[in-house]
């Protein structure tokens, strides 16, 4: 699927190349055969995770002693797309990978590193990030979520909500206040292995307007009794800064999720468009259709070039945040643009849920919200001005 007429991006090196054909193929055998059903039950099932695990396909960044292949973001980056082109968007593969593994990477101890990296690596813990609650979502500093020292450890309590692998996770960071009269300073991130913890409970999969088989949900702690070593790392207080620090990751992995489905959606388009006739003749002659086409070619080629600009530079270690944030953004925004423009091509097959099209128009609506919704990266790029 090159629905753009770009070179290969300059940091991909032979080797990712390799990757990018390794993990389309094994996609398209061992997934894509499931995902109407998967859509049809809106849930998927455990044993994808550990296929993913056995295939190398999760914490491909992380390094070989801790269970990973030693990559970089880039491998990430090219699982991502790959996962996206295919119709994936459901599976939170890109935030167990991206997002948890290198939470516990950057700041665990050398004993949590090697408790827990290798069975992310193989699917045998399902990673989840609990930072939104009922009451708040962007304003982090409101988390009402409380880790209290109790004996040797602590006594988690709260309750998280729209938390992405909420059903299938075992392995939850939880967002919580170790000194609730410190605000952003008295935050840490705590570490829950789910699977013995009692007072732990997960409430439903939410139902939502789109990313159907993605298994959102509610988590409950009610006085889970947590070991001194669930805090992150080893001094409390540290949970803003390390949460800071690892954001403009994560906007990256939706960034690259929105290019994905952008260029899913114009390969779609560009097919269905010469095949489908009306006044005799394809759609595609229609000179509205060529234009609205060329448009998001167009747009979606600056963004990609954009997105390898960001890329590279945070391979590098060079990517800020204002950056990181105008991606998300600028992407996720021009993304729904363009799955909107591509769906009226389709007419009312454009409408209907056997077209992929249909669930791209919804799924994309979220990207614009999680991630930090595109108001707060507005708000951080004006803190550069
Ligand atoms: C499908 C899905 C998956 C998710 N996965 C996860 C997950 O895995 N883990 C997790 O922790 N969270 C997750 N979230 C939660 C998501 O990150 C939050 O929904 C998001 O951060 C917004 O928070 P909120 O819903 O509380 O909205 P609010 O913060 O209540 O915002 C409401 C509106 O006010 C605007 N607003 C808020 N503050 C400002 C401001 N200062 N200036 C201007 N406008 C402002 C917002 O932009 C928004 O438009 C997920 C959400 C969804 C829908």
């Amino acid at each position: 699927m090159d629905a753009l007429s770009l070179p290969r991006a300059s940091w991909m090196t032979e080797d990712l190349v390799l990757l990018e054909e390794q993990a389309r193929r094994f996609i398209a055998s061992e997934y894509v055969p499931h995902l109407e059903a998967w859509n049809e039950k809106g849930m998927y099932e455990r044993e994808v995770w550990t296929k993913a695990g056995a295939a190398g396909l999760l914490c491909p960044a992380i390094p070989e002693e801790y269970g990973g292949v030693g990559g970089s973001f880039a491998h990430e980056a090219v699982i991502g797309r790959e996962l996206s082109l295919a119709g994936f968007d459901s599976f939170g593969a890109p935030l167990h990978s991206g997002i948890v593994a290198p939470y516990i990477l950057h700041y665990g101890t050398e004993e949590q590193k090697a408790r827990w990296l290798p069975k992310l690596a193989t699917g045998e813990l399902v990673g989840a990030i609990a930072m939104s609650e009922p009451g708040t979502g962007s304003d982090l500093q409101g988390v009402r979520t409380t880790a209290k020292k109790s004996g040797n450890g602590y006594l988690l309590s709260g309750s998280k909500t729209f938390i992405t692998n909420g059903q299938h996770a075992n392995l939850v960071i939880v967002v919580a206040k170790t000194d609730p009269k410190k605000g952003a300073k008295g935050t840490s991130l705590m570490v829950v292995e789910t699977d013995d913890a009692d007072g732990f409970r997960r409430g439903r999969k939410l139902k939502k307007l789109g990313m159907d088989w993605a298994d959102t949900s509610e988590l409950f702690f009610e006085d889970v009794q947590l070991p001194a070593e669930s805090l992150l790392g080893t001094e409390e207080g540290q949970g803003f800064a390390q949460l800071m620090n690892e954001l403009p990751q994560e906007r990256m992995i939706v960034a690259i999720h929105a290019m994905a489905m952008m260029e899913r959606a114009l390969a779609l388009t560009i097919d269905y468009v010469k095949q489908r006739k009306a006044f005799g003749q394809a759609i595609i002659e229609f000179q509205n259709t060529q234009f609205e086409l060329a448009e998001c070619k167009t747009e979606a080629t600056v963004a990609k070039v954009f997105l390898d600009h960001c890329i590279e530079r945070h391979i590098a270690g060079q990517l800020d945040t204002t950056t990181a944030s105008m991606a998300k953004y600028w992407m996720t925004d021009l993304q729904n643009k363009i799955v909107d423009r591509c769906l009226q091509l389709f007419g009312g097959y454009g409408y209907m849920e056997e077209y992929p099209i249909s669930r791209m128009y919804r799924d994309a609506r979220v990207q614009r919200i999680y991630a930090g919704t595109n108001e707060i990266m507005k708000l951080l790029i004006a803190r550069s001005l």
